[in-house]
């Protein structure tokens, strides 16, 4: 008894969940309820699991919320055209525009996925929408199309880059997010040591694998001990904190 009344009182926003890639959303979203989740950013990757991503928001008002993206692991030249109007068409039903990004360490041209990029920063800051940003290898890539595009909000997800460029993000008054891999990962705790707690999310990027298990929006909870055990911090400060900072960048 004292143990449920107690959890329940430490609640948490899962900040990026890839529900449309996952076969169990209601039981998993089910789960992440009864863990004090109380509300989870879903994010999109491509026409079809943003549809699907819409689909699931609605079907769980004020719980899950969408967001509208272009993975640059999407990335095809055939589709960027249809792509980006389709997004362009679509915004006003998102609260942001992820996931999107770029990524070197793939197989898909650069040129390409900074094309996709420049268009979708540009959408973002006509509809002052914050971006939920992917930048494997290309952390400084990404952040200065965002600052030349004027985009106001942007989300650093899953930050593994230099502390240098952590502080230039945070001038900016973008914020990172942190994820599970907190548990093992170093360059993540450093820059979740050095970044302040204002900018600071917490998420999951679920159905990713955590040391070889899949990943649920409940397990945001693990991201929360993670970040307050980095920073010497009760588990409820940080709560309070992080769940302010996601309210305050999604505008829920
Ligand atoms: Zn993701």
């Amino acid at each position: 008894m004292s143990d449920r009344a107690d959890s329940a009182k430490v609640t948490a926003i899962d900040g990026h969940a890839h529900l449309a890639e996952m076969e169990d959303v209601q039981s998993s979203l089910d789960h992440a309820r009864n863990q004090g989740v109380e509300a989870v950013i879903a994010v999109g990757m491509d026409v079809a699991s943003n549809e699907k991503t819409f689909q699931i928001a609605k079907q769980n008002p004020g719980f899950v919320y969408p967001a509208i993206g272009y993975h640059p692991w999407s990335i095809r030249k055939r589709d960027i055209g249809k792509t980006i109007n389709y997004i362009e068409k679509e915004v006003g039903r998102a609260i942001a525009l992820g996931e999107v990004g770029l990524d070197f360490k793939i197989n898909v041209r650069r040129d390409l996925q900074e094309e996709v990029l420049r268009a979708l920063a540009a959408l973002a800051s006509h509809h002052d929408k914050p971006l939920i940003l992917h930048c494997r290898h290309a952390y400084e890539r990404v952040f200065s199309i965002a600052q030349a595009a004027g985009v106001k909000s942007a989300v650093f997800h899953w930050y593994v880059d230099t502390l240098d460029l952590l502080r230039e993000i945070v001038k900016a008054g973008y914020v990172i997010s942190a994820t599970p891999a907190l548990q093992y990962s170093p360059p993540h705790q450093a820059a979740v040591r050095a970044a302040p707690i204002e900018h600071i999310l917490l998420e999951t990027d679920c159905p990713v694998e955590y040391q070889q298990k899949a990943s649920r929006p409940g397990d945001v909870m693990v991201t929360l001990r993670e970040v307050a055990r980095l920073k010497g911090l009760s588990p409820e400060s940080v709560a309070r904190q992080t769940t302010e900072n996601a309210r305050g960048v999604f505008r829920l």
